[in-house]
């Protein structure tokens, strides 16, 4: 599928999707610079406040009441539903619902049916999977052949989960917030590695999980400590380079910026622009680790909070 100026400056006067998902997830992608990019619904949507909320409202109707619609239609939904809860564990049925609140708000949205039209616009498919309840993950691929690595990951991933709820006093990370796939070295460099990580950073990732260490919070300390930050590594949210100015990494930002470039400068510096703005989330990482723990110890729970990788 052809890239064209004009086409790239249509989507990007298209505010039903975000300059990031625009530039990190769609052309990244698409430029061929990196096999995969992966976004989280609703937190990617322009209007993810509002759609996260009426997420979350769809699944306590259902919850509470059964059923989200009136007449005919309310009545047999509300005796699906009671069919369901008898059939299934409390969690199992949670999930359920959130995954049917999930649909009705999200699938027939203008700004999801955006991504979908966008994406094959630039030659673009994905996948799409519940990661959490009312989280969802959109893997965004070009080439075929990446598919079946997907599919690959997603089973281990299935697996992994599995494993760790059925045999709780063995968890290989010592990091209770992280998602129990971060403590397998095997998924983290499949899924780093389609994502355009370089090695030397998946590398410093799994061994600090392994350690049980947050690879959010040495890099916000090692942003914080030098001068030695360059931009460039860090060209993906969520990406975590080994050192500020890993040559690696900043390689690969270059390589996404000069590529963008040769289309029109313009969009070169918008994308410089997101990269500033993920060296500011990881700065402001340590405050979010912060108000989890606080969170998760006022409440008692375990919560495993969404990262992309
Ligand atoms: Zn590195």
């Amino acid at each position: 599928m052809q890239m064209t100026t004009a086409k790239m400056m249509r989507l990007f006067n298209d505010e039903t999707i975000t300059e990031r998902v625009k530039l990190e997830d769609f052309w990244t992608v698409a430029l061929g610079t990196r096999p995969l990019s992966l976004l989280s619904l609703p937190a990617d949507f322009p209007d993810s406040q509002r759609l996260k909320e009426a997420v979350e409202q769809g699944f306590i109707t259902r919850y509470y009441d059964g059923y989200s619609q009136g007449g005919l239609a309310g009545w047999l939904q509300r005796i699906q539903y009671w069919l369901r809860r008898r059939r299934q564990p409390p969690i199992a049925y949670q999930t359920s619902l959130f995954h049917d609140a999930f649909e009705e708000v999200i699938l027939e949205h203008e700004q999801y049916l955006g991504l979908l039209r966008w994406q094959v616009e630039f030659g673009l498919a994905s996948v799409q999977q519940a990661v959490q309840p009312g989280v969802e993950e959109m893997l965004v691929y070009r080439d075929e052949s990446v598919l079946a690595k997907i599919v690959d990951l997603i089973r281990a991933r299935a697996l992994i989960r599995e494993r760790e709820q059925s045999d709780d006093d063995t968890k290989a990370s010592a990091n209770p917030f992280a998602p129990p796939e971060h403590a397998d070295p095997q998924y983290v460099e499949g899924i780093g590695d389609l994502l355009g990580y370089p090695s030397c950073c998946i590398e410093a990732f799994t061994d600090e999980v392994r350690r049980g260490q947050e690879s959010g919070l040495r890099s916000a300390k090692q942003i914080n400590e030098t001068d030695r930050v360059a931009s460039d590594a860090f060209f993906a949210s969520h990406f975590y380079p080994c050192t500020p100015d890993c040559p690696k990494a900043k390689g690969k930002g270059r390589t996404i910026l000069d590529r963008l470039a040769t289309f029109d400068g313009r969009l070169a510096r918008r994308m410089e622009r997101i990269y500033r703005s993920n060296i500011q989330l990881i700065k402001q990482y340590p405050r979010v680790v912060e108000r989890r723990r606080n969170e998760s110890m006022q409440h008692g729970l375990k919560v495993v909070e969404h990262e992309s990788l």
